[in-house]
């Protein structure tokens, strides 16, 4: 058997100003071939999943592309077309099973569904492929993606602590469906609910009660069921919650699974909504609490969200507010970088950070933070993961510097990076447990590092494109009526047509 293994994963945040061009989707771009192989065997990743998967059935390997990238603005036409070009020229050689790893809220310069119009692509080449397809919760479902594929499963956990499950669950259903002991049959549907991501906590509710459904109807005989949180700043028509269940050749059991789910997340949809409390407040409240580490999660200008993650919101009231002994990242900001490179290792400078992003989509320009202190560490950026997201994976967060002002250290990248591992702060020498406060550019994926040994988690409603503020962004493609947006929602509205 010839298996195909494929990533291209993105989260597009359509009102991000950050651009997508090919060069971030790797250290240099894509991994290609054996390059490919190499960087996701061993990793925690669904593609990490299906190499294992298909040794262990001692099946050929293809690895034609392993593209990931940091959410962010629309991907670059040239580039996805480049990534799946490398799919489908693979694909059309011949092939016995295609596995792939993707996102789901992929938005491209010139179309709104990338994974759909992928999947598309490859079934007029291979009408008859069984194909795999592994998705991350924050997917925004269309019928194209489901119609396209054999077996779609995605992550049941948000921070994302089970991509490996979810691929391991996928090919393994696609490899019983070959041997043709199971037969899929794919139900999908969503609700007119614009879930907020920093309500989908999967040990929290109402997200934890959505993922239970799936599990049970796993565990009553589904192949998969995953409950979709969907991505909210994503403008276009399909964004929002859903559902997609696998079943075994019983298309109306499939169903019955799925309208159980969506309905306990439309009785329940108030609590997908996020209330923020004012920024002052939050600070105020830290400022209180002596026993640290406190996190203050700048959740609005996080790399997670596709936000720019230079916005100085929060570390500017924080200051303001007399905080001290801040560890701060990452900021990214190539500029300040640069400078601090150039004063090296000791050297005081004074910097403007952050705000060199226009935010064009909410009528906000960059502020930069004028700053002085001495560089700390010169870094290239680079770690391994080692915590329980993205396992195994090789991070890359371009040249990195570190800025000590006397009350806050600060990591400065070149590029986006998430907060999701101690490695952000350890590879640069900063200790993150000895700092009293910790200025986190996150929303859920400090939970498994940080939360373990933090005293105090304060959620810091800053500015940015991954704001839980409606009010602050222009939908124009959306499917209206949609909950909390418009007035009289009611639950089949503006439902897909799965
Ligand atoms: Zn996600």
């Amino acid at each position: 058997m010839r298996a195909v293994i494929a990533m291209m994963n993105h989260e597009t945040n359509t009102f991000s100003p950050v651009p997508t061009p090919l060069e971030v989707f790797g250290k240099h771009g894509p991994y290609h071939g054996a390059a490919a192989y190499r960087a996701m065997k061993g990793t925690r990743l669904p593609m990490g999943a299906y190499i294992d998967l298909c040794e262990q059935a001692g099946w050929e390997i293809i690895t034609p592309v392993a593209a990931i990238a940091p959410p962010s603005g629309p991907v670059d036409a040239r580039a996805y077309t480049q990534i799946c070009d490398a799919i489908i020229d693979t694909v059309k050689n011949g092939c016995d099973a295609l596995f792939l790893d993707l996102h789901g809220a992929m938005v491209v310069q010139n179309t709104d569904d990338g994974e759909g119009t992928l999947l598309e692509r490859i079934r007029a080449v291979a009408p008859d492929l069984p194909i795999a397809v592994a998705l991350d919760l924050h997917g925004n479902i269309t019928d194209a993606i489901v119609r396209n594929a054999t077996v779609v499963a995605g992550y049941k956990t948000y921070p994302h602590v089970d991509m490996y499950e979810a691929g391991d669950l996928a090919g393994r259903v696609l490899m019983r469906a070959m041997r043709g002991e199971v037969k899929p049959v794919m139900a999908w549907g969503n609700r007119p609910i614009l879930a907020q991501t920093l309500c989908m906590n999967t040990d929290a509710q109402p997200m934890k009660g959505f993922i239970d459904l799936a599990k049970q109807a796993e565990r009553e005989g589904a192949l998969a069921a995953t409950g979709f949180g969907g991505f909210p700043t994503a403008d276009i028509r399909d964004a929002g919650l859903s559902a997609i269940v696998v079943a075994d050749g019983d298309a109306q059991q499939a169903q019955r699974w799925l309208d159980r789910m969506l309905d306990y997340a439309w009785e329940r949809r108030a609590d997908f909504i996020y209330h923020a409390e004012p920024l002052e407040q939050s600070i105020a409240r830290a400022k209180g609490m002596k026993q640290g580490p406190v996190l203050l999660l700048d959740h609005c200008d996080n790399t997670a969200s596709g936000a720019a993650v230079d916005v100085m919101k929060v570390l500017r009231m924080a200051l303001e507010q007399g905080l001290s002994d801040i560890a701060v990242g990452p900021v990214r900001d190539a500029e300040s970088v640069e400078r601090m490179i150039r004063a090296g290792v000791g050297q005081q400078v004074s910097i403007d950070l952050g705000g060199k992003t226009d935010m064009p989509a909410l009528g906000l320009k960059g502020e930069p933070l004028p700053l002085t202190g001495t560089v700390r560490a010169i870094t290239d950026g680079e770690y391994t993961i080692t915590g329980p997201q993205l396992t195994g994976m090789r991070a890359h967060m371009g040249r990195t510097a570190v800025l000590d002002t006397g009350t806050a250290v600060v990591v400065v990248t070149e590029r986006s990076q998430e907060p999701w591992d101690l490695g952000v702060f350890t590879s640069v020498g900063i200790d993150p447990r000895r700092h009293h406060y910790l200025l986190l550019k996150s929303r859920m994926y400090y939970r498994p590092i940080f939360l373990p040994f933090a005293k105090a988690a304060i959620e810091c409603d800053g500015i940015g494109v991954g704001s839980s503020n409606y009010k602050l962004f222009p939908y124009k493609k959306l499917r209206r009526p949609m909950y909390p947006l418009d007035q009289n929602v009611q639950p089949q509205s503006s439902a897909g047509n799965g």
